[in-house]
């Protein structure tokens, strides 16, 4: 890889502790930048407050320690960092690519049930773009949004493509998929999208190792990227570890916290669903170091990682 010394980072929504599927990015992440011999971050993504649980986020850095993962330079939290995300909505205003909107999430809901051809496609809903030429005032904005479409007229779709080093070439057409997304909430909250393209760029991030559910947030990332002339990054997204529902396991469907009495055979669980063989190590640095070892030789050209 060639470019900036590499920085990766995970950056974990402290809305409470890791689980094993949590693990499995966060390994993946320091392995990479262990294995390219880069640094490696941790940025808590508390920009939702509301979601946030007290306490979550030490907990998790404690969690991180236990099992050897350590950041190179001290964290940084989101909700702290609310000045860099103004800044880079007025750029996006100024530039015409955002807007203002109005729109509560009935109206929105009518306005799709009369233009029945613009329903959402993927099962979500895709915003029909109402507000988009009004040049509301920020005194009359509710919400902030990006144009998903290649031109400021907002006529002519926009598909961004990217090469994940795990996923192969992925495209995405965002007019169609995504539509005009939210990068201020009504309620006054940052969306992730805005939030973590900015701390990505500030922090000097070249890598992003995150689970394979935010793949499909990486086109809305591009775009920002390109729209506020940032660096674009690397992606590689890991695979998700199933409940036994076979559904990711997440929070909400019952993961159970780490088991950080073993943390060896913690890490050793979470290195199996990244398809490291079992590797050897009596104590938790060896282990760790015969780790970055197989990623490296094994892991970049991910051969055990295909899907
Ligand atoms: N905070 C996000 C999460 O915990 C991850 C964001 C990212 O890695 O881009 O799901």
């Amino acid at each position: 890889l060639s470019g900036p010394p590499y920085r990766g980072r995970f950056a974990p929504s402290p809305t409470g502790l890791l689980h094993a599927g949590s693990l499995v990015a966060a390994l993946a992440s320091w392995l990479d930048a262990r294995a390219h011999r880069g640094r490696w971050l941790v940025r808590i993504e508390d920009h939702d407050q509301g979601r946030c649980v007290p306490g979550a986020d030490q907990a998790i850095l404690g969690q991180l320690q236990t099992l050897g993962l350590v950041p190179d330079e001290p964290p940084v939290w989101q909700s702290r960092r609310e000045p860099l995300y103004a800044a880079a909505l007025l750029r996006l205003v100024d530039g015409g690519w955002a807007y203002g909107c109005d729109c509560t999430r009935k109206s929105i809901a009518e306005a799709l049930a009369a233009q029945a051809q613009q329903k959402a496609r993927h099962g979500e809903l895709v915003y029909p773009g109402t507000c988009r030429h009004r040049r509301l005032s920020p005194a009359q904005a509710r919400a902030w949004r990006l144009l998903s479409t290649a031109d400021l007229a907002g006529t002519q779709d926009l598909t961004l493509s990217w090469q994940d080093r795990r996923l192969g070439a992925q495209r995405q057409n965002l007019t169609e998929a995504v539509g005009d997304f939210v990068l201020r909430r009504a309620d006054g909250l940052w969306a992730y999208q805005l939030c973590v393209v900015v701390d990505d760029a500030e922090q000097g991030i070249t890598d992003v190792v995150r689970g394979e559910d935010l793949a499909d947030n990486t086109p809305r990332q591009l775009r920002l990227q390109q729209l506020l002339g940032l660096p674009s990054l690397r992606y590689l997204h890991t695979p998700l570890v199933l409940g036994a529902n076979g559904e990711k396991l997440s929070k909400q469907n019952g993961a159970r916290p780490l088991d950080l009495d073993q943390p060896l055979a913690t890490l050793q669980h979470a290195a199996a669903a990244l398809g490291l063989p079992d590797l050897p190590g009596a104590t938790m640095a060896d282990w760790l170091a015969a780790a970055v070892r197989a990623w490296a030789s094994q892991g970049l050209r991910r051969p055990s990682l295909m899907a």
